[in-house]
């Protein structure tokens, strides 16, 4: 892929999130861009660095070490992907928010090596909103039990939810989706004085504009901006 066709592709990008947002009533600067890098070639990756886009998001953990010590200290590394507690310790130095915390044992692993490297890691709370079984993420009523506990948590700042909608479905059952999710950081940051959960990660490249119109803080986009 050339330059100029990921350029043509994040322009285009651009264009349809900022309809989305005009549609919606929002600035497109409420909407952060998280340029989802797996499976793209080093080369792309730095093309896009070129083109101005910081944000990048990694699925899995392994990948994003390596990436982060190639690439400039400039990029705001996510991590996207399921991350084993075996691997808290490597990956929260290097990262500026992680989307995929899908259960207390591992926010508590998080807050314990937080404390000990004396990080405040940024994190959200992935959602298995639709229910599906092969969907990591907490189940919706779990979370509603132990948000309680996870008012007691130090050293790191819980700062919304994360979600995936069903592929390959009809627009509606996406929407519902990402209306739930709404929904529930509405009713958790109501019984909370302490964690607002302003940011609401949903959309993915098939269905970022549906997701902007829902309320998405942050869409994790790879196909759009790096496909032919
Ligand atoms: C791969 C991935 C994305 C990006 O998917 P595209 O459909 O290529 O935009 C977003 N979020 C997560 C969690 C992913 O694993």
């Amino acid at each position: 892929m050339s330059r100029d066709h990921l350029r043509r592709n994040l322009s285009e990008v651009r264009q349809r999130v900022e309809a989305a947002c005009a549609r919606s009533g929002r600035s497109a600067e409420e909407v952060q861009l998280v340029a989802v890098t797996k499976y793209a070639p080093e080369a792309m990756v730095q093309e896009l660095l070129d083109l101005g886009v910081c944000i990048l998001g990694e699925s899995r953990p392994q990948q994003l070490m390596e990436r982060a010590a190639q690439f400039c200290p400039q990029v705001q590394w996510h991590l996207i992907g399921h991350l084993q507690r075996n691997k808290v310790r490597p990956i929260l130095p290097l990262v500026t928010c992680i989307h995929s915390i899908d259960s207390l044992r591992l926010l508590e692993r998080v807050a314990a090596v937080a404390a000990e490297l004396q990080l405040r890691p940024r994190v959200l709370l992935e959602v298995n909103v639709s229910g599906e079984s092969t969907k990591d993420g907490f189940a919706a009523d779990v979370l509603t039990q132990q948000w309680e506990e996870m008012q007691r948590i130090e050293n790191m700042e819980i700062a919304g939810l994360m979600t995936m909608a069903p592929h390959d479905t009809e627009p509606n059952i996406v929407r519902g989706c990402f209306r739930q999710l709404r929904a529930l950081r509405d009713q958790l940051a109501e019984r909370s004085t302490r964690w607002k959960l302003p940011e609401l990660s949903m959309g993915m490249s098939d269905d970022f504009e549906i997701a902007i119109e829902e309320g998405a803080t942050m869409i994790r986009l790879g196909s759009a901006l790096f496909q032919e």
